[in-house]
């Protein structure tokens, strides 16, 4: 029993068999039945989309026995030789190996005379943008004056390389790519009619691997039955495709959301098994951290492409924002990397066992900072520290598992300065400084108090230095509420005058800087001494980033 490909088998032969581009049939169906088909067709569009498939289906239609409509009989001599491909009035010619203008003006040449066994000549110009400059001119020519008896069909991936004289006279017809869905479908069409057993899940990742195209959509399913001796299996598919499947992403994942080193190992080793391509691995990875990242911020961008909708929310949940944004960095380092490495699986493994490690933050958003790690972070996008909230003196504890020392009854102590309590203190007994880190204002109001020095006060008007660079801070906005929070916070109204100056220092900001850099100095240090980052050191030749070290803020 002779096989028949399944792309050449199935190709449709009627109008109503094709699958998809519905808006483009709806027109021809239309012309042709109203007889009024124009002379000349461009259909654009990316491999497989069924260009060549309708150019036919139109030379049947035109040449049918049956008369001219867009259901041809299938069944009359031109139907069928049309179908086999041996119509002589159907001209097909693939631009892409004809470009010498010998050959269009010999075939332009016969346009003139009537066909020879049907009513019209199609000439199928498939990958026309590929002609030379003198035969799009014989083309141009024929298309000006077209004798009535010929119909001009022309196909083309790369649209933009006609020239507008040719574009203006074609009616242009825009074939979409497959979707997936439609492609699953129709493979599950012709498996059912064929008799033979699939596994749903294996045509999915057919049709993903497809992008777009039926036609290559339909030779893979050929490969794959063949492969799968008659039967099409996921994991033949898979592995055929040399593409892992999502659900060893997905464990792999999960695993990491539940920081189970043991599972995530696992899962690396089961997705070993099946001696994937590690780069496809990596750009695996980081297209589903993507996803997530995405799904994080904006849940209606996120769609069943790469995975299960519910599926890929559902994992998103098991991550905080920050911890996807550092493990998608982590991951396209790891893909870097692994050319300079002997054995690709100990670079995904390496990844992952970062990945573990370094987690910025527990999931409950607590920090401990006894734990080395706990101040390793990387830079993210975090949002700016909120400036330290001023603590409340009175009122019972908000919360009790805080490790606060008891409220002991113990006789009124003496009035001792407390720091956290905002006295009616004249102005010059807080410092500029204090007074820039006690004020409540808006990010920008802030960045403004922050980079200024106290130049005088004079009455309630306080005269402030700022950079000339830094000028685009200096709003009247920023001004207006940078005073009202000194006047607030000093208990006093102060109205707040800026003045630049080429390069102001003592600022409060600048003061902030030296005490970060110096704990963060501290902070380096310790980590070179840290024995646990020592024996990754030794046992794992890992390497610290410096320079990716940075602080994060304490609690107060
Ligand atoms: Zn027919």
């Amino acid at each position: 029993m002779a096989y028949q490909v399944l792309a050449r088998k199935w190709r449709p032969k009627s109008f109503s068999e094709l699958v998809g581009q519905t808006h483009v049939l709806r027109a021809l169906i239309n012309a042709l039945d109203e007889d009024r088909l124009h002379h000349a067709y461009l259909f654009t569009g990316t491999r497989g989309v069924g260009k060549t498939t309708i150019a036919r289906i139109i030379a049947k239609s035109l040449n049918c026995e049956q008369g001219v409509s867009s259901t041809p009989c299938g069944e009359c001599s031109a139907c069928v030789e049309i179908d086999e491909g041996r119509f002589v009035d159907l001209i097909e010619v693939d631009a892409a190996s004809r470009t010498k203008v010998d050959d269009t003006r010999e075939l332009l040449d016969n346009v003139q005379y009537a066909p020879t066994r049907g009513r019209y000549k199609v000439y199928l110009i498939d990958e026309v943008h590929m002609l030379s400059t003198s035969s799009f001119n014989a083309l141009l020519k024929t298309l000006e004056e077209p004798p009535p008896h010929v119909k001009f069909l022309l196909a083309t991936t790369d649209p933009q390389k006609l020239p507008a004289t040719v574009l203006s006279r074609c009616l242009q017809f825009n074939l979409k790519q497959m979707p997936p869905e439609a492609i699953v479908a129709h493979h599950e069409h012709i498996l059912g009619a064929e008799g033979i057993e699939y596994e749903t899940q294996a045509l999915k990742h057919i049709a993903r691997a497809a992008e777009g195209s039926m036609r290559d959509s339909l030779s893979l399913l050929d490969q794959a039955i063949a492969f799968g001796h008659g039967r099409v299996r996921s994991d033949d598919v898979v592995s055929m495709l040399g593409f892992i499947s999502r659900d060893h992403i997905e464990r792999i994942l999960q695993a990491l959301a539940a920081q189970n080193s043991e599972q995530v190992m696992q899962a690396i080793a089961q997705l070993a098994e099946m001696a994937p391509d590690f780069v496809t691995v990596f750009n695996e990875l980081i297209a589903t951290l993507h996803q997530m990242a995405l799904a994080k911020r904006v849940a209606e961008a996120v769609d069943d492409s790469l995975m299960d909708r519910e599926r890929l929310l559902e994992l998103a949940a098991g991550f905080s924002e920050e911890d996807i944004q550092l493990y998608y960095q982590m991951a396209i380092t790891g893909k870097r990397d692994l050319p300079l490495l002997p054995e690709p699986r100990q670079g995904l493994e390496m990844t992952l066992l970062r990945m573990l490690a370094f987690r910025p933050s527990e999931w409950d958003g607590e920090v401990d900072a006894k734990k080395p790690s706990a101040a390793l972070k990387p830079e993210a996008p975090a949002p700016q520290p909120e400036p330290a909230p001023v603590a409340v003196a009175s009122g019972p504890p908000e919360n009790p598992a805080e490790p606060e020392p008891e409220p002991e009854p113990e006789p009124e102590p003496e009035p001792e300065p407390e720091p956290e309590e905002v006295p009616a203190r004249s102005d010059t007994a807080m410092s500029w400084d204090e007074t820039v880190t006690r004020l409540a204002l808006s990010p920008l109001a802030l960045q403004l108090a922050k980079n200024t020095r106290l130049l005088s006060q004079e009455g309630d008007e306080l005269v402030l230095a700022l950079s000339h660079n830094l000028e685009p801070l200096m709003t009247p906005a920023n001004i207006e509420a940078l005073g009202q929070g000194v006047s607030e916070l000093w208990a006093r109204p102060c109205r707040v005058r800026v003045e630049l100056q080429s390069e102001v220092q003592e600022t409060p900001a600048l003061h902030e800087e030296q005490v970060h850099d110096a704990e963060h100095q501290a902070l380096l240090d310790s980590i070179k001494r840290d024995p646990f980052i020592k024996d990754l050191e030794d046992k794992f030749q890992a390497h610290v980033n410096l320079d990716a070290i940075r602080m994060i803020e304490q609690k107060p």
